[in-house]
């Protein structure tokens, strides 16, 4: 498999411990937006300035904006070229802990918001299953219920017989239990994208693409802008939202952001006549298999969080490098465990059968959890990467947190575990080949795990 990147095939421990720092409360405002003087606001100039247009970057501009801020967004390429452009998009709300379910079932309530504000369809809302064919899995789920019903969250479970009646596609009878959330779904990537530039638009935010960031421009440990190879910007404020490079945009300030670009795959299949599927079914998560699937326009779209990780040197990639270009063969050896594990679930699902597979690049983190937020070493520098496969669904709750933690140093939500500084300081988590084994790690375990929530 070649891309012009470096393939590592990486089988990695999965019950590895990780070890946490406590979080230090180093939020530094750079401005308090009550009371800046506003910056005379030029092409050159803005309050802040963010390097990276996926959904990360674009929800976290309009949401400044919304508040008043000027900000400039400034892309290597065009907005939504990256992770972005590639997601599936499902969005499943019950999480391992209570505080990302809440940030996911508080995400909806934007996205609806959003919808409305840009006349853009963004959420189709399907409805979706978690199903188990082990008493461990089965476990699993009593709890995360339990846990997401202690919240509010709609769900409950459902009994096999409705199962195979909602999923007539779907092989069932090794199927030990099940659980349907009715308000989950997924979101449309290029719609989100949409939305968030055409809010951002109106309210001022300005997108220059084909900047490239080369230079972080830091004095005496405050950030002053970045500079791209032919031209200078200026900023109190830099968020680094360059998703799979934003280990290399933290380079550029002399500071370790421990995350890791890993690739991953998924199938488009087209249905038997006999057996369509419909529109509007409900997603499925499967743990045990480690995949997951979701209805795609009268198509069925699985993919799956495999054993074997394979990681990206993102700086062996050309600077016009376009994710969208990206391709791999249905012969592939990743591909073929995807379609294997697929089979079990759907066996209709066949190598011969007419498919398109999109395969792309995610940004995980050794934990699993984004980094959001200030760094304590550098004034003005904040980080908004690392969404582990969940970034599209992450983006709506993540933009009103940063803007929160840019403007006020502060945040309405819980974001104790999604810290931008948790494992600053910390000496294994310095070295690069250590962090892309521990995120690789992560990568594994995340369908792979039993999760035990935590409420
Ligand atoms: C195959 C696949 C399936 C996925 N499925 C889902 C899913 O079902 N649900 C979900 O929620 N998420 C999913 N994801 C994950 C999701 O796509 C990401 O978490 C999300 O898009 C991250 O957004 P981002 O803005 O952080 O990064 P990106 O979208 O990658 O944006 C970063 C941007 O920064 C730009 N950039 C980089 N370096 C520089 C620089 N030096 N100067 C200027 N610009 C720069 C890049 O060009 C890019 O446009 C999937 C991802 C993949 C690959």
């Amino acid at each position: 498999m070649r891309y012009g990147l470096e393939n590592r095939m990486t089988t990695v421990a999965r019950d590895r411990r990780l070890t946490l720092p406590s979080v230090t409360s180093s939020q530094q405002l750079p401005f308090n937006s009550n009371t800046k003087e506003p910056i005379v606001s030029n092409a050159k100039t803005a309050d802040v300035i963010i390097v990276g247009g996926g959904v990360a970057g674009l929800s976290t501009a309009m949401q400044l904006a919304r508040r008043g801020s000027d900000v400039l967004v400034l892309e290597r390429d065009q907005l939504g070229c990256g992770s972005t452009g590639r997601a599936a998009g499902l969005l499943g709300q019950l999480r391992g802990t209570a505080e990302a379910t809440r940030m996911l079932i508080k995400g909806i309530e934007i996205v609806r918001e959003l919808e409305q504000m840009a006349d853009v369809e963004i959420y189709v809302q399907t409805g979706s299953l978690r199903v188990a064919s082990t008493t461990e899995r089965a476990e699993e789920i009593t709890e995360l219920v339990g846990m997401g019903q202690s919240i509010g969250l709609q769900i409950d479970d459902l009994s096999i017989d409705e199962v195979a009646a909602r999923l007539p596609y779907m092989k069932t009878d090794d199927l030990l239990s099940a659980c349907y959330c009715p308000t989950d779904g997924h979101l449309r990537p290029t719609e989100l994208v949409d939305a968030y530039v055409k809010l951002g638009t109106k309210h001022g935010v300005r997108y220059e693409l084909g900047s490239q960031i080369e230079r972080l421009v830091i004095e005496n440990g405050k950030v002053k802008g970045v500079r791209t190879s032919n031209d200078e910007f200026f900023a109190p404020v830099v968020v680094n939202a360059a998703g799979p490079w934003s280990y290399l945009v933290a380079d550029l300030a002399g500071t370790v952001l421990p995350t890791a670009a890993i690739r991953h795959h998924y199938l488009i299949v087209q249905p038997d006549a006999d057996c369509p599927v419909d529109v509007m079914s409900p997603a499925v998560r499967d743990r045990h298999l480690r995949i997951y699937s979701r209805p795609e326009r009268g198509k069925l779209l699985v993919g799956m969080y495999g054993a074997e990780p394979v990681g990206c040197d993102m700086s062996e990639l050309s600077p016009d490098f376009d994710m969208s270009s990206m391709s791999i063969s249905k012969d592939d050896s990743y591909v073929r465990d995807v379609i294997e594990a697929a089979q079990q679930r759907f066996p209709w699902i066949r190598r011969d059968r007419e498919m398109i597979v999109t395969t792309g690049i995610m940004t995980f983190t050794p934990d699993g959890k984004p980094f959001c937020g200030a760094m304590p070493n550098i004034q003005g520098l904040f980080h908004c990467a690392g969404f582990s496969g969940h970034g599209i669904v992450q983006s709506p709750a993540v933009g009103v947190i940063m803007a929160g933690l840019i403007l006020e140093g502060r945040s309405s939500f819980d974001i104790d575990a999604i810290h931008a500084d948790r494992f600053f300081d910390v000496p294994s988590y310095r070295d690069r080949s250590e962090i892309e084994s521990k995120c690789q790690e992560m990568y594994v375990s995340y369908y792979g795990r039993v999760e035990r929530p935590i409420s």
